[in-house]
């Protein structure tokens, strides 16, 4: 479960997120929607602690990622627990980011034997089968340059997922693809959704969003103006906004 309360997040005097509260139930499928510089990014990145917040607070599973309350203040945690706390959190971003240098099996196991969370056995078997779900077997031996786009996607889902988090955050998975490998993608996060996987997902695949988001959260300048079912934003939107928005996008 995740927890945002009242979270404000400035650059300079640019207030990029204001007072956003969003709570996110177990096995929900949240799709984060929003123009161009609404502070999609950096929500999500301070969802996993890569962003740090001027105001308010974001508990996973009850627990700060980066912060310990004591009484009632918070202090900064070491960066090695920091680091172990945000394993809760799956990130998988629009340029895949693997490391270019290890092989697709090696990208899957290298977090989880580096956080001994395996033995090098026990994770080659887990990457082989991460691997295999999202389609991949027999390229385990790949780097990330003998893949595609969207063969790159899924080796990063499948390293998401082999740390177990609690919650797996996309941003815009599929807007670095060919048009033609988006579709794999969307098959890999669509059996996630099914499956039961907490997502947040801020995409422009408005069609995609449609289906699969149990709630659509429409950002805008930094504040949410509106959410509700996928049929309610996206086929009633109440806020002129929104209205605007979509009628753009499809
Ligand atoms: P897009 O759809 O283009 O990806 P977004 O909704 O993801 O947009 P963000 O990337 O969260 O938007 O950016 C929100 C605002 O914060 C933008 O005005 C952006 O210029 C600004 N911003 C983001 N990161 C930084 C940073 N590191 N330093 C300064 N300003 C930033
Ligand atoms: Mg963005």
């Amino acid at each position: 479960q995740v927890s945002v309360c009242g979270v404000s997040k400035s650059y300079g005097t640019h207030e990029v997120l204001h007072d956003i509260d969003l709570e996110i139930e177990p096995g929900e499928v949240v799709a984060l929607l929003g123009p161009s510089g609404s502070g999609k990014s950096t929500l999500l990145r301070t969802i996993n602690h890569l962003e740090s917040v001027d105001g308010g607070s974001i508990l996973i599973d009850g627990e700060y990622i980066g912060y310990v309350r004591k009484g009632d203040r918070l202090f900064e945690l070491r960066e090695a627990e920091t680091l172990r706390r945000r394993t809760r959190v799956g990130m998988v971003f629009q340029n895949f980011n693997l490391f270019p240098h290890l092989t697709a099996l090696q990208n899957i196991t290298a977090a989880p034997v580096a956080l001994q969370r395996a033995s090098k056995t026990d994770a080659d078997a887990q990457a082989r089968a991460l691997l295999k779900r999202v389609g991949l077997e027999g390229k385990e031996q790949h780097y990330p340059r003998q893949l595609s786009g969207g063969q790159q996607q899924r080796v990063a889902i499948a390293r998401a997922l082999a740390l177990k988090p609690d919650v797996l955050l996309f941003d815009e998975p599929t807007s670095a693809l060919d048009p033609e490998l988006v579709g794999e993608v969307l098959d890999v996060i669509r059996e996630l959704a099914h499956g039961g996987t907490t997502l947040v997902i801020v995409t422009h695949e408005i069609g995609f969003a449609r289906e699969v988001a149990d709630r659509i959260v429409f950002l805008d300048a930094g504040r949410i103006i509106e959410q509700g079912t996928p049929e309610q934003v996206l086929t009633n939107p109440r806020h002129p906004r929104t209205q605007d928005f979509i009628r753009k996008v499809l």
